[in-house]
């Protein structure tokens, strides 16, 4: 694989547009080039950013616009993945952004800033404030922090009832969104003063409520000096860390209140506690050429940190550490150890995401110390216990071939799967169904969700399950691929989509099956498949149908399809850690015993050929296979249903 082809999946804009476009781009300004029009095909008329990737055409008449991967879309380097209503992530971002923005909400800021500096019940939330979190009036002022007795009516009315003293009895610090210059916040942050309430879950433990959204606010960044896309941005985790980073500011004299003084940087936060990177985080911050990412010291912190990288996009990202000894912003604040000096320090030592040149040894640290002290990576379920004790669940970044001769069930058994990860697992899924595009694959979909025949479901059946599986990204295209569009795609979704499972079927018509070196391609195809999902959070499903003239064809029923049986060269499998083969009795040559039976239980068995992992062994797993929802399940199962009631 020549180094510039592996770099356009990496989100270098100038090799790709070396690449795309060969002479026929120029620079304009440092960090801007510009480039023939893909929507109008005008010359030059269209300027990019080097470093944010998004580019827009510049003559009147033409609305082209849009990031790095929807101009290779456009170019067929790609292909186009719809999220909903056939937009874009990109695109419904930006729809739910500009809507969240013009969010009018009643503004009682200011009426609640007084009674955190005034109300007597406020005490305790005010002492927490200034003497737990050293955040002065300044700051405090600036931002219109506020208290509030307990949390307003939420969706259903239910107004929290304010206990008299103990937990939840001081009530919550509102932290307003203000975005852009409007008056209105976009989204109001609620915090629990300690001691916070709890409550019992289910499973008869405790959790401490911390932060909640007011009802109708949208998840986004906290950005309290607005965006400015030539300033450098520190992102940090939660919004008390951007407060104490303000606090150093307004130590040094900056005018908090102005948001056009002259900073020499800003601070937006990623929601605590919230977790997951959203979409719309994005949009707030596209134009953002300098990104530096300094959550919690800690190895989750700094796994965080990478993966937030890859949502946001390694070329214009760097991870930063806080000073040695403290976790976060507020903690060296607390101990007078957060200066001007030390953010600056930071701002300016953080180590580059996208570097793929030489580091000296102390440069690894960061990553060393999270791998380290990391406990080996759990797999992902499989939803069927026995399978999960044989390989140890399916663990991120590794591919695994499931093979098995045609008719055995292998489409069935990897899209039970690919629904227990989106359904069960809750994670997102992408799916390649190359052999006969979305729509049978959706149609199994259908059958194992409902256990029953598709085209028996009312509609509103139809709707309601394929809105319980919106986190499953299909390719809308059967047939082959070009490699290359492939690889882009594929670490699109892995990287900026987030995508942890990925369900590949098959391999074979991955490629042209009339190529002379059809061997060849398929080779490609594993290795640049391996390529992505081995530098992600992602494990890949392939499926790998056994070369024609083997033992399986021959002696149908009692054969297991061994690795040697696969179809391609025998160095294309070497490097692949995992490898299952499924057995089950073919219809056709099933006796006229199994079908009088009347049974819709069949036996069948996966085969584990090789496993690389230690926590995963080689060997046999059996199961049952209920023919009336597909589904397979432990062999001592009755019933089986992936079913959710509606
Ligand atoms: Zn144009």
């Amino acid at each position: 694989m020549s180094p510039v082809r592996h770099a356009l999946a990496q989100g270098d804009v100038l090799r790709f547009l070396d690449k795309a476009y060969g002479g026929q781009h120029k620079k304009v300004e440092a960090n801007e080039h510009s480039f023939p029009c893909p929507e109008c095909n005008k010359t030059d008329s269209c300027s990019i950013n080097l470093k944010t990737g998004q580019w827009c055409c510049h003559k009147a008449s033409c609305e082209g616009k849009g990031n790095l991967y929807s101009l290779k879309t456009k170019l067929g380097m790609a292909h186009r993945i719809a999220i909903k209503d056939g937009a874009t992530a990109e695109e419904y971002a930006a729809e739910r952004f500009a809507a969240a923005m013009s969010r009018r909400q009643k503004h009682r800021m200011e009426i609640w800033h007084n009674a955190l500096m005034t109300d007597p019940r406020a005490a305790a939330a005010l002492n927490y404030l200034k003497e737990d979190r050293k955040l002065n009036d300044t700051v405090l002022l600036a931002n219109l922090i506020g208290w509030i007795p307990g949390p307003p009516p939420g969706k259903g009315g239910k107004r929290w009832k304010v206990p008299a003293s103990g937990r939840g009895s001081q009530g919550m610090i509102s932290i307003p969104y203000f975005q852009y210059g409007s008056n209105d916040p976009v989204n109001i942050k609620l915090r629990w003063v300690p001691p916070e309430p709890r409550i019992k879950k289910q499973d008869g433990t405790w959790r401490t409520l911390r932060y909640q959204r007011v009802t109708g606010g949208d998840s986004l960044l906290y950005t309290p000096q607005g965006i400015k896309p030539k300033l450098p941005l520190l992102l940090v985790g939660g919004e008390i860390d951007a407060l104490s980073v303000l606090e150093v500011l307004a130590a040094c004299g900056y005018d908090l209140t102005n948001k056009e003084d002259d900073y020499p940087f800003q601070v937006a936060s990623v929601p605590n506690g919230e977790g997951a990177w959203d979409d719309i985080f994005g949009q707030q911050i596209k134009d953002v050429e300098d990104i530096i990412i300094a959550l919690d010291n800690d190895p989750a912190g700094i796994k965080g940190s990478e993966k937030l990288a890859n949502h946001i996009g390694k070329s214009r990202c760097k991870i930063a550490h806080w000073p040695t000894g403290y976790s976060d912003a507020n903690a060296a604040l607390i101990d007078g150890k957060l200066d001007l000096f030390d953010l600056t320090g930071m701002i300016e030592q953080g180590e580059p995401v996208a570097a793929k040149g030489i580091l000296a040894a102390p440069g690894y640290a960061g990553r060393l110390k999270a791998r380290l002290t990391s406990s080996t990576p759990k797999g992902l379920s499989t939803g069927i216990p026995d399978l999960d004790k044989l390989i140890g669940g399916c663990r991120a970044g590794e591919t695994t071939v499931l093979t098995g001769h045609s008719g055995c069930g292998k489409t069935t058994l990897a899209t039970q799967l690919t629904l227990y990860m989106a359904l069960r697992n809750n994670v997102k899924a992408f799916v390649g169904a190359f052999e006969g595009g979305p729509m049978p694959f959706l149609e199994k979909v259908l059958r194992q969700c409902n256990g029953v025949d598709p085209f028996t479901l009312e509609m509103d059946q139809v709707d309601y399950t394929l809105d319980k599986v919106s986190n499953m990204y299909v390719l809308n295209h059967s047939g082959h691929v070009e490699t290359e569009a492939f690889r882009e795609t594929l670490t699109y979704c892995v990287e900026r989509l987030g995508v942890r499972w990925v369900l590949l079927d098959h391999l074979h018509f991955m490629v042209p099956r009339h190529d002379p070196d059809v061997w060849a391609r398929i080779g490609e195809m594993v290795m640049v498949i391996q390529e992505v999902i081995s530098q992600s959070e992602a494990h890949c499903l392939l499926l790998a149908h056994p070369s024609k003239n083997t033992q399986a064809s021959k002696n149908r029923d009692d054969y297991i399809v061994q690795m040697s049986d696969l179809k391609g060269h025998t160095s294309t499998f070497q490097d692949v850690p995992n490898v299952l083969s499924l057995y089950r009795k073919r219809s056709a040559t099933r006796t006229e015993g199994d079908e009088a039976d009347n049974t819709d239980i069949f036996e069948a068995a996966i085969i584990s050929l090789k496993q690389r992992h230690e926590s995963g062994r080689e060997g046999r797993c059996e199961l049952a296979f209920h023919k009336q929802s597909a589904l397979y399940t432990n062999p001592n199962l009755k019933n089986s249903s992936l079913s959710f009631a509606p």
